[in-house]
């Protein structure tokens, strides 16, 4: 998000001086330990939240990640983002068969956001990709999903924007943000900044900074396989309303998810995994999505994710001269450069630059 603001800010002003300040290596929040799904809402996913918040919101932020990846790929190139229209796949397990029956509805609602066809019911792959048909019943085809390769697309970005003449700075941790006037003062490390403006991109991070505002970390862990010969699947799977995903890398299989095990222990910015949600993943691995083959895992890890009270991002001006892009709820990659061009409007339109 950071990245993606100051280039959005950069397209608009040509000769600003834009300083970005990251605290870590590199990215060190989620957007260097994601899945990379430019997703937009399983079926499952979606109908919980019809069900919480109707369909004009639901389908309100479905548009916003469709835009977002639009914006992502329009931005750098779907090459440069290592990014694949390989289709995506829900898996229906038995004690959730019951939302096909409202499979039409969903349908007929996305046609004007991602056209006709946009969820389809696709039980013919179930053998193909080798899942177990006992735990996956149904199979439920999301074609307009993708995926991408997270590194990739950050190293695209760095180069992006020094090509743009942006500055990035990393080992520069924020302390303290203070409008005071036509500023906005800047503490990291032992130096004070002033700048005109301030755009905020920790999302999880955020209250560290701005405590007032709504945003809940929520852990994210990961396993990712050794490679597994023969893999007879590409492309991005979702399973129980996107609490836990899976895809094909470099002919591994990298599986996230089960936040939803202990959402009250998973709401912490501590990059652990933890016995309980690894021996989960391990169990979906073995006995849904790879049965009846035994396959090591190479990688295990842990990202931070932002949550509140509803699935929104937060985009708005807190302060004179300080604008935040907070809270992706877990589907930044898809939101992000949607965000960051909502954000430079704001910055623009603040009329201090
Ligand atoms: C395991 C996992 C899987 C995911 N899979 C997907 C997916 O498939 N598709 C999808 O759309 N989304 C996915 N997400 C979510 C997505 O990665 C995030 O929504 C997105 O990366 C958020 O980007 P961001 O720039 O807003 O936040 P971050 O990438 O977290 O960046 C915030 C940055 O702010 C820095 N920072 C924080 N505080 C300070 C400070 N005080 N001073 C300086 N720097 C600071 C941090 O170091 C960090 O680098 C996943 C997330 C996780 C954890």
């Amino acid at each position: 998000m950071g990245l993606a603001t100051a280039l959005a800010v950069r397209a608009r002003l040509p000769s600003a001086s834009i300083l970005v300040l990251e605290r870590g290596l590199l990215a060190s929040g989620a957007t260097g330990r994601n899945a990379g799904f430019a997703c937009f809402g399983s079926l499952t996913e979606l109908l919980s939240d019809v069900d919480s918040v109707g369909w004009d919101a639901t389908l309100a932020l479905v548009e916003r990640r469709f835009r977002g990846s639009q914006a992502l790929l329009a931005r750098v190139g779907a090459q440069d983002a290592g990014y694949e229209h390989t289709g995506g796949w829900e898996l229906i397990e038995p004690h959730t068969v019951g939302v096909l029956d409202r499979l039409e509805e969903v349908e007929r609602a996305l046609r004007p956001v991602l056209g006709a066809g946009a969820v389809l019911l696709d039980d013919a792959r179930i053998g193909e990709f080798g899942f177990s048909r006992a735990r996956v019943p149904h199979l439920v085809s999301l074609r307009r999903e993708g995926a991408l390769d997270s590194g990739r697309l950050m190293r695209t970005l760095l180069k992006a924007c020094g090509a743009a003449d942006i500055t990035v700075w990393t080992g520069a941790d924020v302390k303290a943000i203070a409008s005071e006037g036509d500023h906005v003062r800047v503490e990291v490390g032992d130096l004070s900044l002033r700048a005109k403006h301030v755009a905020v991109c920790t999302n999880a991070f955020t209250r560290a900074l701005l405590p007032d505002l709504e945003v809940t970390p929520g852990r994210g862990q990961v396993l990712v396989t050794d490679p597994v010969p023969g893999l007879a699947f590409r492309g991005v799977f979702h399973l129980d309303e996107g609490f836990v995903y899976f895809r094909e890398v470099d002919g591994r299989v990298l599986l996230g998810g089960g936040r939803n095990l202990d959402f009250a222990g998973e709401a912490t910015a501590e990059l652990l995994t933890t016995e309980r949600i690894q021996a989960y993943l391990d169990d979906l691995l073995r006995d849904v999505i790879l049965p009846g083959q035994s396959v090591s895992v190479s990688h295990r890890w842990a990202g931070i994710m932002a949550f509140g009270p509803n699935k929104a991002p937060i985009v708005r001006t807190v302060s004179p001269g300080v604008a935040v892009g907070v809270r992706m709820g877990g589907m930044g990659v898809a939101l992000g450069s949607g965000v960051a061009e909502e954000l430079a409007d704001l910055i623009v339109g603040s009329g201090r630059l």
